[in-house]
C-alpha cells in the first residue's frame, strides 16, 4: 500500500489515528500536518465552520527534497482529496459553470517567515472567471480576483516580482485619475488582466497556465521549494530549527470577503497580546480580502465594532474563539472571513505576545482552571521575566533608530535594561552632572573601583574593554544599571572626551546623547524612548514566582554588599545573601583612606590604627545587611581584590612624578608622590588576578582577617541583641590549599569567640570556603574537613580552568571563538563557513563539560567527606538559566546571583525541577 501523503481536514484526526495505530498528541499532529494543517484539522473536527481543505504532509516535502519529484502516489492522493472537496462544496475544479477556487499555503511545524506565502484564487482562468462573474453577479469583482491571482502566482510561484504588476496598476490608476483600487473602472480591470497575461507570456515565453491542475501542481512544488529558500534557511539557522523537518501544503476552498458589505475579513487574538487582558483584540475590514488588511490602504474597524455592525457574526465568532482557546489552552491568533453573511474560520495558531501578556495569560489561565500551575511556570520564559524587571526601549522607537542607521556599535550584553543620556567620559563628571539630575551614560575604556560613584550617578555604562565578569559588568548588574561592556567597535579617547566608531567617521563627544540596550549590547546615537517597569506592581509576575517557589528544589540567594541591595534582593524573593563582597564596602570615599593607610603602614601600630579606623565602616554596613535579611543567612566573604586596586593607577603616578621632577623638584607634593609610587611599585604585579588576592591578602596583611571578622560578629551580636534573627556565615575566598583554610579558620574562630564574650551573646555561625581554584576542587575531601559549606566562585574557576583572563579574553579572542573562525570557504548560498571553537561564552554560561566536571566531582567528594556540607554557587552563572539547570542536576543547595536576577533564577530553578522530574 502506498504511504498516505494527503489528509482531508474533515477526516484528518481519524485517518491519522488509523495510519499511526494510536491517537496522536497535538505536537505529533503538527509534525505531520504542520501547524496550519493541524489547526484546520482541529477546527474542522470541532465542528467549526471551516472551508473544506486538505493537507499534504511534511513527510511528502521531505521525500520531494530528496528526489526533486513528488513521492509516488502523492499527486493521485491530491486529486482524490480535491474530489472530496468538490463533493462537499458542490463545485468542481475548472468547471465553467460552478468552479472551485482554492488557496494554497505553506505550513511548517512552527510558523516560519521566509517560506511561501498564500496564493489565493487558484483555479481561475478565462472561463472560470466568467463563471465567477455570473455567480457573484459582479463582473468587476471577478476581474479583480483574476488579476490578483495572476500577480500572486507569478510572484510567489514563478518568482516574477509582483512589483512589475503593481507598477501597471499604479499607472492605470493615474491614467483614470483615481487613488484606490476599487475606484478603477471595469474596463480598466479588464485591460489590466489582459496586460498581466501578456507580461507573463513575454517574461516566460509561454502562456499563463490556464489549466487549474497545472496551477495547483506548480504551486505545491513552489511551497516545497520555499523550504530551502535562502530566507527560510537563514531563519532556521538563527532559531535552531532542524533543516530536515520540511513543510506541509494546505489547499483550502476559497471564500470571499470582498463580495459586498455583508462580507469582510478579519484577524483577532483571543486575548490582548500586549497586556494579556481577556477580551477579543483585533480588526475587521468589510468588503475586503485578507491582503487588503495587510496592505493598510483602508483602515479596518476594531473587532468590538463588529458587534454593532453584525451582532450575530460577532456572537458566533466570540463563541468560536472561546472554544478554540479552551481546546488549545492558550491564547489564539485567528483569521476569519465573512462571505455574504456567513462566518468562515481560516486559521488558528498560538498567538505571539509581549512578556507582560505572557505572564498575565499564564496566571489567568491557572485561575480559570485551563492549565496547571506547573504548566504556567513552564510556559513563561526566563527571558520574559528578565524583560519585566528592567526599563526597555519602546520597540517602535528602537526599530526606527535602527532604520535610520543610528546603531553605532555592539558589545557584550553585560547588564540588562535600556537607558538614554549624554555621554560623559570620567566618573567625576558623571557624578557632577548625574547629581544635578541630568541623565548621563558613563563611557570608559574600562572601569575600576574609582569609577563606582560615577557609575552609580549614571543611567548606564559603556566600556570599550572587559568581559561579562569585568568590574563594570559586575557592579552594573549588582546595581541594576544597564551596561554594554567590551564594546570593541568604539575607540574611547579620554583626552578629547569623545569616542569614535572607526570606519564610519562617527564621533560622539561629551554631552552628545546616546542610548544603550544592556540586554542586547547595542549602543545607539541619539535618544530612544524608554519605558519603565515596577516589580511591585506586577501582581501576575509575583504570583507566578510564588508558584515557582513551591516547585523548585534549589534555594535562591543574592549577591549583595550593602543594605539597600539586600533589601531589594529580599523584595525579589532572595532567601539570603550568598555573597557579600566586603571589599566593595571600602570603595566608598569615607573608608578608602583608611584602607590606603593600612596598606602603606610601615609599623604594626600604624597598621593596627588604620584597621581600627576601617572597622566601624564595616560594622555599620554589616548591621544594615543583617537587618535587611532578618531570619535569613548572610555569607560574608573576607576581602578579595588585589590590594593595589585601592591605590592610584601606576601610570598616572609615573607621569605626575616625572612632571613634578621637572617643574617643582623640591616640593613636598613630589616627595609624597614618590613615596606612593614606591609603594605602588612594590605591590605591582604582572598578573594580579593570580597574585596577592583572596585569602592570600588576609594571610599576608596582618590583622585584616581579624578586623573583618570582628566587625562582622559585632554586627551580628548587636543585631541579635536588638531582636533581629541573624544567621552569619563566613567565607574564605580563593583557597587552593587546605592549610590556607586551616590558618584562617583558626584566626577567625578565636575572634568570633572573643567578640561573643564581649557582647555577652552567642550566635551560631557557619564557616566555609569558596571553590575558585581547580586545586581546591581537586582536593575537595581534604578541604571539606575544615568547611561547613562550599560556594563555587565560577568566575574565577572558569578563568583558571580555561586559562582565559576574565578581564581580557572577551575583548580579545573569546567572542571570535564563540562566533566562529573564518575558514575561507563558503556554503552553497555563498555565505562564509565559520568554525566555532566554543558553543557559548563560558563566563556567561557554565562550561558543563570542563568546569562543570570539576564542580560535580567536588560536590561528590566534598559531601562524602562531610555529609552535612552545604553547597552553593555565587559566580555570575548563578543567574543564568542553563547553568541553574546544571546546578539543579548536580544537587547544589542554592544558587546566588545579583538581586535583579533573583526572579529569573526562581523561575529557572522551578523549570529545572519540572524538567527533570518527568
Ligand atoms: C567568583 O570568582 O566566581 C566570585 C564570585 O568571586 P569574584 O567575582 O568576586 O572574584
Ligand atoms: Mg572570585
Amino acid at each position: 500500500m502506498t504511504k498516505k501523503w494527503v489528509y482531508a481536514s474533515r477526516a484528518a484526526k481519524q485517518e491519522l489515528t488509523d495510519t499511526l495505530g494510536y491517537e496522536p498528541e497535538l505536537a505529533e499532529t503538527k509534525e505531520i500536518l504542520g501547524g496550519k494543517g493541524a489547526g484546520l484539522a482541529t477546527m474542522t473536527a470541532a465542528g467549526l465552520p471551516v472551508p473544506p481543505a486538505f493537507t499534504i504532509t511534511t513527510e511528502a516535502c521531505v521525500e520531494y527534497m530528496k528526489t526533486g519529484e513528488f513521492p509516488p502516489g502523492m499527486w493521485e492522493q491530491t486529486l482524490e482529496a480535491l474530489k472530496e472537496i468538490e463533493k462537499e462544496t458542490g463545485k468542481r475544479f475548472g468547471d465553467p459553470q460552478n468552479p472551485l477556487l482554492v488557496s494554497v499555503r505553506s505550513g511548517a511545524r512552527v510558523s516560519m517567515p521566509g517560506m511561501m506565502d498564500t496564493v489565493l484564487n487558484l483555479g481561475l482562468n478565462d472561463e472560470t472567471r466568467a463563471a465567477l462573474a455570473e455567480l457573484s453577479g459582479d463582473e468587476w469583482f471577478s476581474y479583480d480576483a483574476y488579476r490578483r491571482f495572476i500577480t500572486m502566482f507569478s510572484d510567489i510561484v514563478m518568482d516574477y516580482d509582483r512589483e512589475h504588476f503593481e507598477k501597471k496598476l499604479q499607472a492605470l490608476k493615474e491614467k483614470e485619475g483615481v487613488s484606490t483600487d476599487p475606484e478603477v473602472s471595469l474596463e480598466g480591470m479588464k485591460e489590466l488582466t489582459a496586460e498581466y497575461k501578456r507580461m507573463y507570456k513575454e517574461h516566460f515565453g509561454e502562456e499563463f497556465p490556464s489549466d487549474p491542475h497545472t496551477q495547483l501542481r506548480l504551486a505545491i512544488q513552489a511551497v516545497f521549494d520555499s523550504w530551502n529558500g535562502a530566507r527560510a534557511v537563514a531563519y532556521r539557522e538563527h532559531e535552531g530549527i532542524p533543516h530536515d523537518w520540511g513543510t506541509a501544503v494546505n489547499v483550502q476552498t476559497m471564500v470571499f470577503g470582498n463580495l459586498g458589505e455583508k462580507s469582510g475579513t478579519g484577524v483577532a487574538f483571543t486575548r490582548d497580546p500586549a497586556t494579556g487582558e481577556k477580551h477579543l483584540y483585533g480588526e475587521y475590514l468589510p468588503n475586503a480580502q485578507g491582503e487588503d488588511v495587510v496592505a493598510g490602504i483602508r483602515t479596518p474597524m476594531k473587532i468590538a465594532q463588529l458587534k454593532e455592525v453584525m451582532p450575530d457574526i460577532y456572537e458566533q465568532f466570540s463563541q468560536v474563539a472561546r472554544q478554540l482557546e479552551n481546546y488549545y489552552r492558550d491564547m489564539q491568533d485567528l483569521e476569519f472571513t465573512v462571505e455574504q453573511g456567513k462566518l468562515w474560520m481560516l486559521q488558528t495558531r498560538t498567538g505571539k505576545r509581549t512578556a507582560a501578556a505572557a505572564v498575565r495569560i499564564a496566571v489567568d489561565m491557572v485561575h480559570e482552571g485551563l492549565i496547571t500551575k506547573e504548566e504556567a511556570v513552564t510556559r513563561v520564559k526566563t527571558t520574559e521575566v528578565d524583560q519585566l524587571l528592567h526599563p526597555f526601549f519602546d520597540p517602535k522607537a528602537k526599530l526606527s533608530a535602527e532604520e535610520q542607521g543610528d546603531l553605532l556599535a555592539e558589545g557584550l550584553d553585560a547588564s540588562p535594561g535600556a537607558a538614554t543620556g549624554m555621554a560623559v567620559f570620567d566618573a567625576e563628571r558623571a557624578q557632577e552632572l548625574g547629581g544635578s539630575g541630568k541623565a548621563v551614560i558613563l563611557v570608559r575604556p574600562e572601569t575600576s573601583p574609582d569609577d563606582v560613584p560615577g557609575m552609580l550617578a549614571s543611567k548606564g555604562v559603556v566600556t570599550q574593554h572587559g568581559g561579562m565578569t569585568s568590574h563594570a559588568a559586575v557592579v552594573a548588574r549588582g546595581n541594576n544599571l544597564p551596561c554594554v561592556a567590551g564594546c570593541e567597535g568604539i575607540r574611547v579617547d579620554l583626552e578629547r572626551r569623545q569616542f569614535t566608531v572607526p570606519g564610519t567617521g562617527r564621533v560622539v563627544k561629551e554631552g552628545d546623547i546616546i542610548s544603550i540596550d544592556g540586554g542586547s549590547g547595542e549602543v545607539f546615537w541619539g535618544e530612544i524612548r524608554t519605558l519603565e517597569v515596577e516589580y511591585e506592581k506586577q501582581e501576575s509576575l509575583i504570583e507566578l514566582l510564588g508558584w515557582a517557589d513551591e516547585i523548585r528544589k534549589l534555594g535562591v540567594r543574592a549577591n549583595a554588599d550593602i543594605g539597600r541591595d539586600a533589601r531589594r534582593a529580599r523584595q525579589f524573593g532572595a532567601e539570603g545573601i550568598g555573597l557579600c563582597r566586603t571589599e566593595h564596602m571600602f570603595f566608598a570615599d569615607r573608608a578608602r583612606d583608611a584602607v590606603v593607610r593600612m596598606i602603606m603602614a610601615e609599623t604594626d601600630e600604624e597598621r593596627q590604627a588604620a584597621l581600627e579606623e576601617m572597622l566601624p565602616f564595616q560594622e555599620q554596613d554589616f548591621e544594615k545587611v543583617f537587618e535587611a535579611m532578618d531570619g535569613l543567612p548572610v555569607i560574608m566573604r573576607l576581602i578579595d581584590p588585589p590590594m593595589h586596586e585601592f591605590l592610584p593607577p601606576r601610570e598616572e603616578l609615573i607621569a605626575e612624578v616625572a612632571e613634578l621632577r621637572c617643574t617643582d623638584p623640591d616640593s613636598p607634593e613630589l616627595a609624597e608622590k614618590e613615596k606612593m609610587l614606591e609603594l605602588v611599585n612594590s605591590l605591582w604585579e604582572t598578573n594580579p588576578m593570580m597574585g596577592l588576592r583572596g585569602c592570600r591578602a588576609g594571610i599576608m596583611y596582618q590583622g585584616l582577617t581579624e578586623m573583618q571578622t570582628r566587625a562582622y560578629f559585632q554586627a551580628a551580636c548587636r543585631c541579635a541583641k536588638r531582636g533581629i534573627e541573624v544567621i552569619p556565615e563566613v567565607m574564605i575566598p580563593l583557597v587552593g590549599h587546605v592549610n590556607e583554610l586551616k590558618l584562617e579558620r583558626g584566626k577567625l574562630e578565636a575572634v568570633a569567640k572573643e567578640v561573643m564574650e564581649e557582647e555577652g551573646i552567642e550566635v551560631e555561625y557557619m564557616f566555609g570556603t569558596m571553590i575558585e581554584v581547580p586545586r581546591a576542587a581537586l582536593t575537595a575531601a581534604e578541604i571539606a574537613a575544615y568547611a561547613d559549606f562550599f560556594s563555587f566562585g565560577t568566575n574565577d574557576l572558569t578563568q583558571m580552568t580555561f586559562g582565559y583572563s576574565r578581564d581580557d579574553a572577551e575583548g580579545k579572542f573569546l567572542m571570535t571563538y564563540v562566533d566562529g573562525i573564518d575558514t575561507g570557504t563558503t556554503d552553497a548560498e555563498g555565505n562564509p563557513i565559520k568554525f566555532k571553537i566554543l558553543p557559548d561564552n563560558p563566563f556567561q554560561k557554565l562550561d558543563q563539560k570542563g568546569v562543570g566536571r570539576l564542580v560535580e566531582m567536588c560536590v561528590k567528594e566534598g559531601r562524602a567527606a562531610n555529609p552535612d556540607l552545604e553547597v552553593g554557587i555565587c559566580g555570575e552563572h548563578g543567574g543564568d538559566p542553563a547553568s541553574i539547570d546544571f546546578c539543579h542536576r548536580v544537587g547544589l543547595d542554592y544558587v546566588s546571583c545579583s538581586p535583579f536576577r533573583v526572579p529569573v533564577a526562581r523561575l529557572a530553578a522551578a523549570q529545572a525541577t519540572l524538567q527533570h522530574s518527568q
